[in-house]
């Protein structure tokens, strides 16, 4: 393969259609089914699935016999899946969502989620880097690979719509589709991040997540606070108390040992070797304010509890007025959105359990207690990577960013690695992304590195190639 027209193929494509796509994808707010529980009327999502299988159909005359179809469940969210045939017997799949986050706040000037804005190497607006470059990603790789001849193994691009609210739809797709999709022995997936811009990060594992509501109620209906302080307990203090049993105040460490797991020693290592590449950029990646330091100064510590460490974030409150309207009210209720990001190896969905019995149980008071849970989602950990892929990842690296690869653990979720690890204990996983410093995916200013974007799309092209060599040698 000559690497160098891979790079002129791959670059071209991006510069010339995929950047100006992408800029017409991020206007579109097709929001999560759960941050737009009318997405189907709304029609957004229908937009930003015409948009791409569009773009995708002109590109199919130049990969012989490769179909889409825009897969529709009843009462689902939509899936584009593509196959383009290979030449040997062995399956790769390719995998990314467009479904996107809500908008939050705090966009600076000039910059907005729906609003596209390009400046140097960076699209800002949301959903670009989250992962709407993935369809186009992979299909440049493979269009790179036909443009001069490679061969690779039947190919499956599968995006689907439902990512960000945990991927709930998804395994009814792949149960549909399982005669299609085969037995994948490769799995490339690119919605993960990056610890720089300078080399290619391989993600090792990602953690589960588990979530909810939770609710106390402690009066009928709101009274005077000059009237009740004092004799009814406040919704807030009891609130602040339950989150106090799962979370220590001080430290922000998850008490309950429950929540944890034995942390592989392999992963213990790679944490210490990621902390000596990325130095303080483990932390100073983040937008703190001036005066404000991490949770600890031990840079491998930080990267473990953002990996393989149980952690919560409190995402939305409820029942509270906004500050303008805000009276002397000893309010009836108060409740908050949950979010606790779990282990790699621990089960989601035991871990909401865990967590519904613990906030729940002994009420303070006999308050009116409840935590619905939400979504959850099962972590991934890698399996020992073959030596055929550790040696094209290191060479894709080289190739393409001129610096070795890096392996590190991220803390945020993708369910569907997952469900396939589960499904598929013996394919190999390429799991990488565009999410580094700065990149901010869910909050605000989110940019998408066209030049990182453009070199994973190459990396995918050189280890696709190199999973049909090793196929082919048996
Ligand atoms: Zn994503």
């Amino acid at each position: 393969m000559d690497t160098a027209r891979l790079n002129r193929f791959v670059s071209g494509l991006w510069d010339d259609e995929i950047v100006p796509q992408l800029v017409e994808y991020i206007r579109i707010p097709n929001k999560s089914p759960m941050f737009d529980p009318k997405w189907a009327e709304h029609g957004y999502m229908d937009a930003a699935v015409k948009l791409m299988e569009t773009w995708a159909r002109t590109k199919l005359p130049a990969l012989p016999g490769a179909t889409l179809e825009v897969v529709r469940l009843e009462g689902r969210t939509p899936l584009i899946y593509i196959e383009v045939p290979g030449t040997v017997d062995d399956t790769v799949v390719l995998y990314g969502h467009l479904d996107k986050q809500p908008e939050m706040t705090g966009w600076a000037e000039g910059l907005g989620p729906w609003t596209p804005v390009l400046k140097g190497d960076k699209l800002y607006g949301r959903g670009g880097a989250d992962d709407g470059y993935a369809i186009f990603g992979s299909l440049a790789a493979l269009l790179a690979l036909h443009e001069q001849g490679v061969p690779h193994a039947r190919c499956v691009i599968m995006i689907e719509a439902c990512e960000e609210s945990g991927s709930y739809d998804l395994p009814f797709y792949v149960d549909h589709l399982a005669d299609r999709i085969g037995h994948p022995s490769l799995v490339v997936c690119l919605d993960s991040g990056c610890g720089n811009y300078d080399q290619l990060w391989l993600t090792t594992s990602l953690r589960g997540m588990t979530g909810g509501e939770l609710t106390v109620q402690v009066l009928e209906e709101g009274v005077h606070s000059g009237d009740a302080s004092g004799v009814v307990p406040s919704s807030f203090r009891i609130l602040r108390e339950l989150l106090s049993r799962l979370e220590d105040p001080e430290t922000g460490t998850i008490k309950p040992k429950e929540l944890y797991v034995d942390i592989p020693q392999q992963r213990i290592e790679q944490a210490k070797r990621s902390a000596e590449v990325l130095g303080t950029a483990v932390y100073d990646k983040f937008p703190f304010v001036k005066g404000m330091h991490p949770v600890t100064e031990d840079l491998t510590e930080l990267v473990l509890n953002r990996t393989w460490r149980p952690q919560l974030a409190v995402t939305g409150v409820d029942g509270m007025p906004s500050l303008e309207s805000a009276g002397n009210v000893l309010r009836p209720k108060t409740s908050v959105k949950l979010s606790l990001r779990v282990p790699p190896t621990l089960s989601g969905a035991k871990a909401g359990q865990f967590v519904k019995e613990l906030l729940e149980n002994n009420p303070p008071y006999g308050a009116k207690v409840s935590f619905k849970l939400e979504k959850d989602g099962s972590g991934w950990n890698a399996p020992q990577l073959s030596p055929w892929l550790e040696q094209a990842v290191a060479t894709a690296s080289q190739n393409y960013f001129g610096t070795p690869a890096a392996y590190m653990g991220e803390g945020g979720s993708i369910p569907f690695m997952g469900m396939l690890g589960e499904k598929f204990p013996k394919a190999q996983f390429l799991i990488t992304g565009v999410l580094g410093p700065h990149s901010n995916a869910h909050g605000p200013n989110e940019f998408l590195h066209i030049p990182t974007g453009k070199k994973v799309s190459m990396v995918v092209a050189d280890v696709v190639a190199r999973h049909y060599e090793q196929g082919a040698k048996g």
